[in-house]
């Protein structure tokens, strides 16, 4: 089948003492072979918490209480801890914000590459991998990859670090790469080599990529489809073309609306998009449609019930009393 992963229903529920939040709630998403896909939304939306759902890396008082994350057939739910570790960095792998943190700091750089690669592929010899290494290293845009290779972390510049991170989770050329915020910490510039060259690493290995990105001016340049989530919930779903043209859900609409004209670096330079009003508070959410309190077309009963998400055609998903 051409679907990598397909998540139906998860719910990623938190049990904290204050009540039960319920950070994903009741999710679905679908990821077709070598598409980039988007999930985007504001800080708290339940974004993030998707990915480490899918990396299976959910900490106490956090757990998947429901639903399923199919992974080429293979349900991630509930795999033991080996099997998880075996397709984790190899067949999935993942990228973060701020690669100082999932760098080893004593440990040159090229080495803890090579140690992904030699984790997952037993009988290859440490010559082997360090060239691999290497290769990736110049693939991913390293200069003097080999002076490189001996680098520690501290060593390198931010760009740099994330570029290592990059050939990290592309070494075993796994079929899924989740990137969550991989350039909100780089400066614009950088930002924009580091995702042309993720794009272009995309078409060459044919990965699929989950972008996870408060930012809409990345999904416009990335993206092939795109999941709009707010206070937990797939808000919106569509084409990218379609999403950007024929916005649906009053919430993409002032997301869209308050994104400056122009490029990625230029509307990162005038500041990020901001709507009106507070992200709710996910232990005491609005009754009716969560999204009520900010949203300017909010009618009585939208107070009252909470809309389904429901086809307006051709795939377009829209969850809002407006469209039954
Ligand atoms: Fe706005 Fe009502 Fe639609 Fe929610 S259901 S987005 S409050 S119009
Ligand atoms: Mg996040």
């Amino acid at each position: 089948s051409d679907t990598v992963l397909e998540i139906n229903h998860l719910q990623t529920y938190f049990y904290t003492d204050k009540g039960v939040v319920p950070a994903v709630d009741d999710i679905s998403i679908s990821v077709k072979k070598g598409k980039i896909i988007g999930i985007v939304g504001e800080s708290g939306c339940g974004k993030s918490m998707t990915s480490l759902s899918i990396m299976q890396l959910i900490a106490s008082p956090g757990k998947i209480a429901g639903g399923e994350i199919l992974f080429q057939n293979k349900n991630l739910v509930g795999l033991s801890k080996s099997e998880m570790r075996s397709l984790r960095g190899n067949e999935i792998s993942m990228i973060f914000q701020e690669p100082m943190t999932s760098l080893n700091p004593v440990y040159p750089v090229g080495k803890q590459v090579a140690e992904t690669l030699l984790l997952h592929n037993k009988t290859m010899q440490k010559e082997e991998a360090k060239q691999k290494v290497i290769d990736m290293f110049k693939m991913v845009g390293i200069p003097e990859p080999e002076r490189r290779y001996r680098a520690f972390p501290h060593q390198l510049s931010g760009g740099l670090r994330q570029r290592v991170m990059i050939a990290m989770a592309l070494i075993c050329r796994p079929k899924l790469l989740i990137a969550d915020e991989p350039t909100t910490a780089l400066d614009v510039t950088i930002e924009a080599q580091i995702l042309k060259l993720m794009k272009q690493l995309q078409e060459e290995i044919d990965t699929s990529i989950i972008m996870i990105t408060h930012n809409l001016g990345i999904v416009a340049e990335m993206c092939d489809y795109v999941y709009v989530m707010y206070a937990g919930k797939v808000m919106e779903h569509a084409d990218v073309f379609e999403l950007f043209d024929h916005p649906k859900h009053p919430y993409t609409e002032g997301l869209l609306k308050s994104i400056p004209r122009g490029n990625v670096q230029q509307n990162k330079k005038k500041g990020l998009y901001s709507i009106e009003g507070m992200v709710p508070n996910m232990l005491n959410l609005p009754k009716g449609c969560r999204f009520h309190p900010r949203c300017m077309y909010a009618e009585d009963a939208c107070r009252e019930i909470e809309p389904d998400l429901v086809d307006t055609g051709d795939g377009h998903m829209v969850r809002c009393i407006k469209y039954k």
